[in-house]
């Protein structure tokens, strides 16, 4: 049987999440795999320039995500210290952590769009098209 050893799984912490979450727990625990989590806080808009106070929602942002994925971290057994929190381009942070930890697999939730959405490019795509290692895409089930 084929086996990762690794696992990077990324959360927005928004509803549908827990599909993604689920996964990756159940996966790792059948392979015996090491599992990390990663949540990615997007730069504010500043124009070429911060905008005054934006340093200090960025760091609230920051410590809020911090606080969420303690709460999944321990839910799910995975150590402080395996637990990660960046700020930048969410496609870029994705595949950079994954090769910065040795990840051999990266889980993402797609909402499998079509069309001009798709064009415009989802995170699981462009994760799909940048890493290194495998991708497992979870669809997601869209409340419309
Ligand atoms: P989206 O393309 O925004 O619909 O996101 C698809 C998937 O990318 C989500 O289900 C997550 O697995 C991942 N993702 C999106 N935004 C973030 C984020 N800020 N931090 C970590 N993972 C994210």
């Amino acid at each position: 049987m084929v086996k990762y050893t690794h696992i990077l799984v990324a959360s927005d912490f928004t509803d549908n999440s827990g599909m993604v979450i689920k996964k990756a727990e159940e996966l790792a625990k059948q392979m015996g795999s090491h599992l990390s989590l990663l949540h990615v806080v997007e730069p504010l808009p500043g124009y070429g320039y911060a905008f005054v106070g934006s340093a200090e929602i960025e760091l609230q942002l920051v410590e809020e995500a911090k606080r969420q994925l303690a709460k999944l971290g321990k839910q799910l057994n995975v150590k402080d210290n395996d637990q990660y929190v960046e700020v930048g381009p969410t496609k870029i942070e994705i595949t950079r952590v994954a090769e910065e930890i040795g990840a051999d697999l990266i889980i993402v939730g797609s909402h499998g769009r079509h069309g001009l959405s798709n064009l415009l490019g989802s995170t699981a795509n462009a994760v799909i098209h940048n890493a290194d290692c495998d991708v497992l895409t979870v669809r997601l089930k869209d409340k419309i």
